[in-house]
């Protein structure tokens, strides 16, 4: 999608913290950390969010969610972290460019504000 944040992102077009990249997946530094990982998994194809995706997406959602395993196993923050997909804006989805945070580093409290 030519109008995307993320989309931007991963082609280069802005620049970011990038942390991971793999044939599918792209990770980087979220600009507005909310612990001392945060990190935002997306896919290289625009998905929209959950809500949109189909059983076409399944592999591909599933990956994000490896890469961010991957990420927490590399930084040794495996004793408790979060992945999160904010799901329309009621719930604070800001970019609707599917996307995982990866939190972790500190204390997580449940549930979730
Ligand atoms: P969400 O609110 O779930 O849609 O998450 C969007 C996230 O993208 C927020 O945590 C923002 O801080 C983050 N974000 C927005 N712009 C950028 C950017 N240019 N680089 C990195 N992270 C960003
Ligand atoms: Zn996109």
């Amino acid at each position: 999608m030519s109008d995307c944040l993320f989309c931007k992102i991963v082609s280069g077009e802005i620049p970011s913290k990038k942390v991971y990249e793999d044939e599918h997946t792209f990770a980087f530094e979220d600009i507005d950390p909310k612990a001392p990982t945060h990190v935002l998994v997306v896919p290289k194809k625009h998905l929209t969010g959950l809500k949109e995706s189909t059983t076409a997406d399944a592999e591909i959602i599933g990956r994000c969610h490896l890469t961010a395993a991957k990420i927490a196993k590399d930084r040794k923050i495996e004793e408790g972290y979060r992945t999160v997909l904010n799901v329309g804006p009621k719930s604070g989805q800001s970019v609707f460019h599917l996307h995982v945070h990866l939190l972790g580093g500190r204390d997580l409290r449940w549930p979730p504000g």
